[in-house]
């Protein structure tokens, strides 16, 4: 059986592994001429998301730079601490989320793919699919190009064409009132925050930020914008002096930070897609953010995308035929999606900047919400998720 990948990000490659592990041909097809490896920032690959990949043998942490990041203390803007909790609830062998440049792991994962032998294809943008009156699917791609396969995997992303085609009326992705902005940094100010990620809910915008050994800062920072901007006016800003003037009234080294910027600064409008009601049709299924974007405020975007890629290898390897696999796949996996999503939500929304009355009763409160909310088993549904390979797919 040969599967065609739509889309070489971060689920494609591990869909492919899990696909040959299950003794499927994949073939990955890419939008991008080249592997375009330094694009996006940094991004969190929780306890779930790692034991997923396990199953295909990949230690992020090992090989594309990652680092725990097991702690998170939150800030005022002012420098009150509000309190501190731990970056995901450890599962019993101890796992804690690692963070990791998203161009690296981009580029660890395809890299260990094409050493199992999966060929990858560049300058390939999907266009659109049909299926095969003989059996399986014809996709065609605006080089003109045509590529068959007995089933089609849309890992293409939150602006997916495969989930357009097949489903030309499914709802486009959500603005969630916020933009992220992003880099790189040094200040000779700041010593290293060993194991743990600063979040500092300040006057005017939400800021993040840790400081590795070797000095490399990595911060962000969340805009509340109620009306979505163009990519042409994120592009159009001048991020240095904008962001100097949002945290005018808090701590002074967030300024520094920014304005010591080591690269670009990246800016990006943050999506979600709360649910999509078709998941697959014929021999067409979508998986990661095709499906099912969350926001990154969770820190699992990438995680649910490794999880899609090896429960659906599972089921193409225990069910019947290709749509009892793609039914079976949707009901393992839609539930907790949209369980994440919304969840990703709510933490997307407390980053939004509240008048001075908000923030008084904020910075009194969170204290107490903190210290209820950081409980070991608050979030064990999300984080001590397991996928045993070895396990059969019921009926
Ligand atoms: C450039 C970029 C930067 C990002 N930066 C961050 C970040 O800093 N922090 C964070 O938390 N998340 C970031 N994300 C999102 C995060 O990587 C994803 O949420 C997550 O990894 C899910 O992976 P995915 O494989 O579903 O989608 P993606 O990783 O987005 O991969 C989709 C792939 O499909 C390709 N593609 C799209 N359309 C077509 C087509 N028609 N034909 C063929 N190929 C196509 C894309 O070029 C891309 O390589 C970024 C995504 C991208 C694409």
């Amino acid at each position: 059986m040969r599967a065609l990948i739509i889309g070489g990000g971060i689920g494609g490659p591990a869909t492919a592994m899990a696909l040959l592990k299950a003794g499927i041909e994949p073939v990955v097809h890419e939008a991008y001429d080249a592997p375009a490896d330094f694009t996006g920032s940094f991004l969190n690959t929780a306890s779930n998301g790692l034991d997923a990949l396990r199953a295909v043998d990949v230690d992020i942490a090992a090989r594309a730079d990652g680092f725990p990041i097991p702690h998170m203390e939150l800030w005022s803007g002012t420098g009150k601490k509000l309190g501190e909790v731990e970056n995901g609830v450890r599962p019993a062998d101890g796992t804690v989320s690692v963070c990791v440049k998203r161009g690296l792991l981009q580029k660890v994962l395809r890299e260990e793919a094409m050493s199992r032998g999966i060929a990858f294809h560049y300058g390939k943008r999907l266009e659109s699919y049909h299926a095969d009156p003989r059996g399986g699917v014809v996709a065609t791609f605006a080089d003109g190009t045509t590529a068959t396969g007995d089933l089609l995997i849309g890992a293409d992303g939150i602006h997916s064409r495969t989930r357009h085609i097949l489903n030309p009326d499914a709802p486009a992705p959500t603005y969630t009132g916020l933009v992220g902005v992003g880099g790189y940094s040094r200040h000779p100010g700041l010593k290293p925050t060993t194991g743990t990620q600063h979040l500092i809910f300040g006057r005017k915008a939400f800021f993040g930020y840790l400081v590795r050994e070797s000095g490399e800062i990595y911060w962000f920072a969340n805009l509340d914008r109620p009306v979505e901007p163009t990519r042409a006016e994120l592009a159009a800003t001048d991020w240095k002096r904008h962001l100097a003037e949002l945290f005018a009234g808090d701590q002074p080294f967030i300024r520094e930070i920014i304005a010591g910027s080591t690269g670009p600064i990246g800016s990006y409008v943050v999506h979600d897609i709360p649910t999509s009601p078709v998941w697959h049709r014929g021999p067409a299924v979508l998986i990661g953010d095709a499906a099912h974007a969350t926001s990154p405020s969770a820190g699992q975007g990438a995680s649910m995308a490794f999880e899609d890629a090896i429960v659906l290898a599972k089921c193409l390897r225990d069910r019947p035929d290709v749509p009892a696999a793609f039914a079976a796949y949707e009901r393992e996996r839609r539930e907790r999606v949209e369980k994440v999503v919304a969840y990703s939500r709510s933490l997307s929304d407390s980053k939004k900047a509240p008048g001075p009355v908000g923030r008084f009763f904020r910075d009194l409160m969170m204290p107490i919400f903190l210290k209820r909310s950081a409980s070991a088993e608050a979030h064990a549904w999300m984080y001590r998720h397991r996928i045993t390979w070895d396990s059969p797919v019921a009926a």
